[in-house]
């Protein structure tokens, strides 16, 4: 006898609901002007844009950043859908008087947890809350080979407080593979040092196979990057890449950077653990403290 209800289904009914609806994640970039921050962003989104005919996107023309803004795209893989947002910064830190130059960055994202709060108490709570949430910060590190500045250690501090960060070396094309692998050494101590906790965080709640993947990632991290605006042909492939006298640095080619590295934590990995800890760490206490503050 066919004694088949169709329970089952229920939870392919709701995956494939949360898969229409897709994904949102949100990136801020932030560093000093001149890292190459809207550069990378813009190759980040190069490489996933390519258009029906398999071409990929067209240059876009470089610009130079005075205040923060957001680009987006929506990016499918399989039935995934995700809506990736990245929000670019004006630099920081070449004023005169650095004071407080962390500001509009730290209130820009406390902002975002402010008018998600605020829809979650509001009366009509809508079903579906847009979340504007940042959910990773990358910081760029300028590739100097001795340690980071002392501005650098006052941002990364307040930045860590409120989201999670992630550091990329900028530019790491400057430096060859040995002098790489010592200076993320060297800051990897120097975040110890100014105890900087940074994602992913030892006290999460994970299982022994993401503890591993995440010791794999921290060995990475902080990424080293290249950013290209320009599509170059390699063995009449083309590829986003730095055309230099001696030859092709392409982005893409995990022997030559960490940029599909950084990718792939981004979008595949580490998406679903950068959302939740926001949610969970970050947004849990930035909510606390505006209650707490209500109740006084
Ligand atoms: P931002 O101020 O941080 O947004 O920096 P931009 O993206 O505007 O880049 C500043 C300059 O650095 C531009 O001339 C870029 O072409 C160059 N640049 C960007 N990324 C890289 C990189 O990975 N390597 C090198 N060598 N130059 C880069
Ligand atoms: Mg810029």
């Amino acid at each position: 006898p066919n004694s088949h209800v169709g329970f089952d289904t229920i939870t392919s009914q709701i995956e494939r609901k949360l898969l229409k609806r897709g994904f949102q994640f949100n990136v801020i970039c932030v560093g000093q002007t001149g890292l190459g921050k809207s550069t990378l962003i813009n190759t980040i989104f190069a490489s996933h844009l390519i258009d029906s005919k398999g071409r990929l996107a067209p240059d876009a023309p470089t610009r130079s950043t005075t205040e923060i803004q957001t680009v987006s795209h929506v990016i499918q893989e399989d039935k995934v859908r995700l809506r990736l947002n990245i929000v670019d910064t004006p630099g920081y830190g070449d004023q005169v008087n650095n004071d407080k130059c962390w500001d509009p960055i730290v209130k820009y994202i406390k902002d975002q947890y402010s008018a998600y709060l605020r829809k979650e108490l509001s009366a009509q709570r809508e079903r579906y809350i847009q979340d504007t949430r940042i959910h990773c910060c990358l910081f760029f590190i300028q590739p100097s080979g001795h340690a980071l500045k002392p501005i650098d250690i006052v941002v990364l501090r307040k930045l860590c407080a409120v989201v999670n960060v992630v550091p990329v070396i900028a530019k790491s094309d400057s430096m060859t593979l040995e002098e790489r692998q010592e200076f993320k050494q060297r800051i990897r101590e120097e975040f110890a040092f100014h105890r900087l906790n940074m994602f992913p965080y030892d006290d999460g709640e994970y299982n022994d196979e993401e503890a591993g993947i995440n010791n794999q990632i921290k060995s990475l991290i902080p990424f080293a990057v290249v950013g290209s605006e320009k599509n170059i042909s390699v063995n009449g492939k083309i590829v986003r890449g730095r055309q230099n006298r001696w030859g092709v640095i392409n982005v893409e080619d995990e022997t030559h950077c960490d940029f599909v590295a950084l990718r792939n934590f981004l979008t595949r990995t580490h998406l679903q653990d950068l959302i939740e800890t926001t949610s969970h760490i970050h947004y849990e206490s930035f909510r606390a403290q505006q209650l707490n503050a209500l109740k006084e």
